[in-house]
């Protein structure tokens, strides 16, 4: 977890991979060598002041782990860039539930950019109050919202 300070002073990547599984891919993708995984069960670690919070890991990542958290981005919001997998993406903008880590809806968040990506790992960055950023991690699409879409 990247300490205080540093989100203080922007988008960091934060690692859940708390599985000691044999996987590496998220520090062969970091380019700029931000992630080490000393032995292949490791869990990765994170040189916090390497990591701009590109995202770049996010789309390497197979157990969709990683996180990026941005407390800087707002003065009562804070963005958050989760890995989504489902299909129909949500489009910028569109307000979605905001889930926890059990799949729980703990508020609303905003679609703030998706950013696709070729392996269908993409990215949605959200815009989430301060208070649920570390508790955001996933998004449910209302009804109304897509159908008023269309
Ligand atoms: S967010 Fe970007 S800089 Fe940070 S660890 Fe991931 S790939 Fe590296
Ligand atoms: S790629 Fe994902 S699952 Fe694999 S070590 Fe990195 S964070 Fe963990």
């Amino acid at each position: 977890m990247p300490s205080k300070e540093r989100f203080a002073e922007g988008p960091v990547a934060l690692f859940e991979c708390l599985q000691q599984i044999p996987c590496n891919p998220c520090a062969d993708a970091c380019p700029r060598g931000a992630i080490t995984v000393k032995e292949i069960n490791d869990c990765p670690s994170l040189n916090e002041e390497l990591c701009n919070g590109c995202g770049i890991c996010m789309t390497h990542c197979p157990g969709l782990s990683i996180f990026v958290v941005d407390y800087t981005y707002g003065k009562e919001v804070a963005l958050v860039k989760i890995p989504y997998e489902f299909s129909p993406l949500p489009s910028a903008k569109e307000e979605v539930d905001a889930l926890n880590r059990q799949g729980e809806c703990v508020g609303s968040a905003q679609v703030i950019r998706v950013q696709n990506s070729p392996n269908k790992t993409n990215i949605i960055w959200l815009s989430v109050p301060q208070e649920l950023a570390m508790e955001v991690r996933s998004i449910r699409l209302r009804k109304e919202e897509r159908d008023g879409a269309k």
